[in-house]
């Protein structure tokens, strides 16, 4: 089946009523650029750097970590990669940097948190993004963001690595867009205020799932709680696709959602700009976009909305996107 999809590579996303979707890979390191190359994605939607940290023992130097940003840029040519900063603590932990033990480390010290309190190794970070953003087309990602403090901390940050480059003379991009991931829910309340500071958000359905249904993602004995077609769950993204086009925000989802085909009459009934997904899902929700109608599934959506369970929520949406199989 994989190679019957293979020919699908070169087509445009676009749906059968001309509405086009990028599609993206999230990735973690060169290999699995490769590998999203081959599969036809249109860019890097999420570059997960934590990967870059992780199984070695000092952190990455900004030599180390400008080579791999810039090598990601040049080979996706005029594709653009969005770099998320760091986003350790939580699940992903580092040999040569301890976290103290905490009870709940996904609401811990983690991702933006750590970057903001360590403001000598973010710098390093971005220093290494702003000096690839020469090769090629980047975006710069914070991830966990809960307020406009936190974007205003980090964006202050950034400004001072440019200021850093310029005394050295050494080349960056000026205008390198800037984004979030909304993937709190206290984030999706304030979507407004946050819009007005960046360039772009990107759905970190993980996150979001976990925090709004109050359900621990790594915990087995609740795992069937960890519902993404919660009515909760779909009233927040139609919340947070709404406030982007209200402040004119590109859109993106980067979460396991974004690949989930059962959910994709959402994304084009919503109308979102790109769909960031492991490189393996690509060909298969592409296979489905190419023959699905974005005014259909404005329908299937509006019937989605009136639903209060999640069977009744799945029901509708399968019975679209059954018609494909
Ligand atoms: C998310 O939370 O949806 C996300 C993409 O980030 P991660 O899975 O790395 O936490
Ligand atoms: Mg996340």
């Amino acid at each position: 089946a994989k190679e019957m999809l293979q020919h699908l590579a070169g087509y445009r996303s676009v749906t059968a009523d001309g509405k086009y979707v990028r599609l993206e890979a999230n990735i973690s390191s060169l290999k699995e650029l490769e590998i999203a190359l081959r599969g036809g994605a249109q860019g890097v939607g999420l570059f997960r750097t934590e990967f870059l940290y992780m199984d070695r023992h000092q952190f990455p130097s900004e030599e180390e970590q400008y080579a791999v940003y810039a090598s990601v840029a040049e080979k996706l040519q005029e594709d653009t990669v969005v770099i998320r900063t760091l986003d350790i603590g939580g699940d992903k932990q580092l040999d040569y940097y301890e976290i103290h033990e905490e009870q709940n480390p996904f609401m811990g010290y983690r991702a933006i948190r750590i970057s903001l309190d360590q403001p000598q190794l973010f710098k390093t970070q971005l220093r290494a993004i702003l000096r690839a953003s020469v090769h090629g087309s980047i975006k710069i990602m914070f991830p966990f963001i809960t307020s406009v403090s936190e974007v205003r901390a980090a964006k202050a940050l950034l400004e001072e690595a440019k200021q850093e480059l310029r005394l050295q003379n050494i080349a960056y991009a000026e205008n390198i867009p800037v984004g979030i991931m909304i993937e709190v829910p206290a984030a999706v309340m304030i979507a407004d205020a946050l819009a007005k500071e960046v360039d772009f958000f990107s759905i970190g359905t993980n996150d979001l799932i976990q925090f709004t249904l109050a359900v621990d993602r790594m915990n087995d004995r609740i795992s069937q709680m960890y519902d993404p077609y919660h009515p909760a769950i779909i009233r927040m993204l139609c919340s947070i696709v709404e406030a982007a086009k209200r402040n004119h925000l590109p859109i993106s989802v980067c979460g396991e959602l974004a690949g989930d085909i059962r959910a994709l009459p959402i994304w084009l009934s919503l109308g979102v700009d790109s769909l960031s997904m492991s490189a393996h899902s690509i060909l298969q929700l592409k296979s489905r976009l190419i023959y699905a109608s974005q005014e259909e599934c404005k329908d299937i959506f509006a019937e989605v909305l009136d639903c209060t369970t999640s069977e009744e929520i799945k029901a509708a949406l399968d019975q679209y996107m059954e018609i494909f199989d």
